[in-house]
């Protein structure tokens, strides 16, 4: 009886340390939106990903745009493709379940009304940022003050005014850095692309030239103890996106929507690049997460499949890098008390 139940104990061993083996790790998405189901606009698909930036023909005085916008959300011709949510409540409860099902924890951005909505319903996976594209429409100081005070304030993020022709260095913004400063919490801002031909359809005032991220220099000059991690890591500006980082050691690169709507032939080159020039602790994982649930899912199945970067260092871009810049270790995987 004694050997038998040394061999189950052995046995049971054995299968927990298999079964730990192969459990696929914690995520720490740093980049997902609390909002409604209209916050990108009437309802759309978005290709995951994206198979080509197809072309637009103007047409006589502008026609040719709603075919090229049918074309490219209404009804897109992408092998894998997903249709957006069509209430608040199921955007809420799908994405959160969404979250749950692959282990995710996520840094959610929104204004406080939906930010304190989806923490309501899961305080477990959420962690609360607020964010806006327009700098008039984020919160006063005050407010944003009280709210990290009881806990409901991890970050500053989205910061996306590129939407609105905003630059890093506005003077609008100004109170906001200095306040992430003081607050010691991290700031994530929008540096790169938005839906191709936004300019003309949503976004009049977004310009491509506002995701050079250099425009952050003077910024993390003026504020040496912010820390900021820049979305959807200034593509495709990599040269100088690396040499802000080199020159400014708190500075992370996001990934954000190029892990689920960008091509393999483009996203893992462009990610690896970072890794290859020596930044892989410095690398974060993130989603963009809008209105299509799905893609919680999808961008951890892409990273998981990608081509030339090792399990270590994807775990350090699903996880660890992410615990470490935000100070926090949801999962209790003991990254901090390894990390220096
Ligand atoms: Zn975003």
């Amino acid at each position: 009886m004694r050997a038998i139940a040394y061999l189950l104990a052995a046995l049971a061993t054995t299968t927990s340390a298999t079964a730990q083996k192969r459990a696929p790790g914690p995520v720490i998405d740093m980049h997902i939106h609390a909002y409604g189901a209209n916050g990108e606009g009437p309802p759309s698909y978005v290709c995951a990903p994206q198979p080509t930036f197809r072309p637009l023909d103007p047409g006589r005085n502008g026609a040719g745009l709603p075919a090229y916008m049918t074309a490219m959300f209404g009804d897109p011709a992408c092998p894998r493709r997903f249709r957006s949510v069509s209430s608040d409540d199921e955007l809420r409860t799908r994405t959160i379940a969404e979250l749950r099902a692959n282990n995710v924890y996520a840094v959610a951005g929104g204004l406080p009304p939906y930010v304190d909505r989806w923490l309501a319903d899961a305080p477990d996976r959420l962690l609360p940022a607020i964010g806006h594209n327009t700098p008039e429409r984020l919160p006063p100081v005050e407010e944003l003050r009280r709210r990290h005070a009881a806990g409901r304030l991890v970050a500053l993020s989205e910061l996306s005014q590129q939407y609105n022709g905003v630059a890093p260095d506005d003077p609008r913004l100004e109170l906001y850095w200095a306040l992430a400063e003081e607050l010691d919490v991290p700031v994530g801002i929008h540096m790169g692309p938005g839906p191709p031909g936004v300019t003309y359809f949503a976004s009049p005032k977004y310009r491509a030239a506002l995701s050079d991220p250099l425009l952050l220099e003077p910024v993390l000059v003026r504020h040496p103890k912010l820390r900021v991690f820049v979305i959807h890591a200034g593509y495709p500006h990599k040269e100088r996106m690396m040499a802000l980082m080199a020159a400014y050691p708190q500075v992370y690169a996001e990934f954000g929507f190029l892990t689920v709507g960008y091509r393999d032939s483009d996203i893992w080159p462009y990610l690896r690049a970072f890794i290859d020039a020596g930044f892989e602790d410095r690398i974060l994982y993130g989603t963009d997460q809008m209105v299509w649930p799905e893609l919680v899912t999808v961008g951890i199945e892409r990273v998981r499949g990608a081509p030339w970067i090792t399990d270590a260092q994807k775990r350090k871009f699903l996880y660890d890098n992410a615990a470490r810049f935000l100070r926090i270790d949801p999962a209790k995987t003991g990254v901090l008390s390894r990390a220096r």
